[in-house]
């Protein structure tokens, strides 16, 4: 198990990068950079982990949602379309210790590949989900939720294991005891 060191907003200007996309999927530095972070986002306690926040510039990223059994790694995500507009409350390990109200979409279209080179499409997607294809997105162009704040007091504190909802939301992993 590798745990990734977590790169911060303030401090860590690659979060600021713009992701490139890969292309050779044989790459075992690909297969072992998403090893790792799958090791790491458990390690956070998030729901998904986009390269640029532990030092990479590959556009790959990792979602696993509290309904999930598996993890899911998406290569080369593009959101293609959006549709109506929501708000919820969102954070990142980026910026841990803080949330924000902000605009979602109500509906995701975006497609990926597979680390088994196998495209996966994401149809109308709705929920945790939608919001997380966004923000596993957004790293990867570089944009933070924070971007999307529309005054300041929609930015707000919360206590450890108070996250509800975004890339931070607490979530049981078993097997996986973290390191500190
Ligand atoms: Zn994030």
């Amino acid at each position: 198990m590798t745990v990734l060191t977590m790169h911060y907003l303030g401090k860590d200007p690659i979060l600021r990068e713009k992701a490139r996309k890969v292309r050779d999927f044989d790459d075992p530095k690909l297969h072992a950079l998403a090893s790792d972070m799958i090791d790491s986002m458990y390690h956070y306690y998030g729901v998904g982990l986009a390269a640029n926040q532990v030092g990479s510039l590959k556009r790959i990223c990792v979602i696993q949602l509290p309904e999930d059994e598996e993890p899911t790694v998406l290569i080369n995500l593009e959101i293609t379309r959006k549709e109506g507009e929501r708000e919820v409350s969102e954070g990142c390990l980026s910026l841990p210790g803080w949330q924000a109200y902000i605009l979602r979409a109500e509906k995701v279209w975006a497609h990926a590949v597979g680390l088994d080179g196998k495209p996966i499409r994401y149809k109308g997607v709705e929920d945790l989900l939608a919001q997380a294809l966004e923000h596993e997105a957004d790293h990867l162009d570089g944009k933070l939720f924070v971007d999307y704040l529309r005054n300041k007091e929609d930015l707000f504190e919360v206590n450890h294991g108070e996250e509800e909802q975004g890339e931070g939301a607490a979530r049981p992993t078993p097997g996986i005891t973290g390191g500190e």
